[in-house]
């Protein structure tokens, strides 16, 4: 029997795993994205999608589906899926392994302030006006408004819905990967004097860190929130190497 397999989505690394499971005999697999984005990327998996109804709604959904394995795969600011995963997976006897992608690490040349939220990253601008570039979520920009005097440049995948926003704000709508001959054209063109940035890890976004760098910009790095796990793994691959041993083992 195909080991019946939920990914907690949302993520280039989900993507990749589910292209791995996709057509693998050995498991049944279901993508689950939270339903942020109203186009996101075509899938090679059955996909649902929007909210369980927290930890007991996931813990019904695990029962219902006769979920054996969990993966969770979602971004690493993404920490309040990641504990209701934990408990609905201890508390439905379900085998949980997450992947985890590494922080980005300072450089010599970096010149980071780590914030600890969205919210003091907006108060690290400064009081004087600057021309700030944010790397954010569309949920996360009406904190800025708290500090009007800047001018924004933000990028998003979709635009933001009703919410207080800052009065001098320009929107790009992009989505990653992005390279670093863009990424300093851009910072360049724009006059950027402050890089707003989460500490996401992996390739995909780190162009905008090294441009920084390499024009000796500050950058504010809002910090990680902290995100229980369960089996840590680091790569797709080692997923499903996780996924194997669970289904030799009959779970
Ligand atoms: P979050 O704060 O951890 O989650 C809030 C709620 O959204 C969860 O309690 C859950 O609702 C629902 N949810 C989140 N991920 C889900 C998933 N994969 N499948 C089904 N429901 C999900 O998450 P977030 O920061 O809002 O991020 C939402 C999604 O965007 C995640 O899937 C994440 O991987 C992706 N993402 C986030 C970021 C980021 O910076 N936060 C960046 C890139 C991608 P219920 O409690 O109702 O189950």
């Amino acid at each position: 029997m195909p080991l019946r397999t939920l990914i907690l989505g949302g993520t280039i690394e989900a993507t990749s795993l589910a292209r791995l499971l996709a057509g693998d005999a050995r498991f049944d697999a279901t993508l689950s994205l939270a339903g942020r984005t109203t186009e996101p990327r075509p899938q090679p998996l059955p996909t649902r999608t929007g909210g369980f109804g927290g930890i007991a709604g996931l813990v019904r959904y695990l029962r219902e589906e006769r979920i054996a394995a969990v993966i969770d795969t979602t971004h690493p600011y993404a920490d309040q899926m990641s504990r209701n995963a934990v408990a609905a997976c201890v508390e439905a006897g379900v085998p949980l392994a997450s992947l985890v992608r590494a922080p980005w690490q300072a450089e010599p040349d970096d010149r980071w302030q780590i914030v600890p939220d969205t919210e003091a990253a907006a108060i690290a601008i400064g009081s004087t006006q600057r021309r700030v570039f944010l790397s954010l979520g569309r949920q996360e920009l009406h904190c800025f408004a708290a500090a009007p005097q800047h001018h924004y440049l933000a990028r998003l995948i979709e635009p933001p819905q009703q919410q207080t926003l800052p009065p001098h704000l320009c929107l790009i709508q992009a989505r990653g990967p992005f390279d670093l001959a863009a990424e300093t054209k851009l910072l360049t063109d724009e006059r950027i004097e402050i890089v707003v940035s989460k500490n996401s890890g992996g390739s995909a976004t780190y162009a905008k860190i090294e441009a920084a760098r390499t024009l000796g910009l500050a950058v504010i790095m809002i910090a990680r929130p902290d995100k229980p796990a369960g089996h840590v793994v680091r790569a797709p691959e080692d997923a499903v190497a996780w996924l194997a041993h669970a289904s030799r083992r009959g779970v």
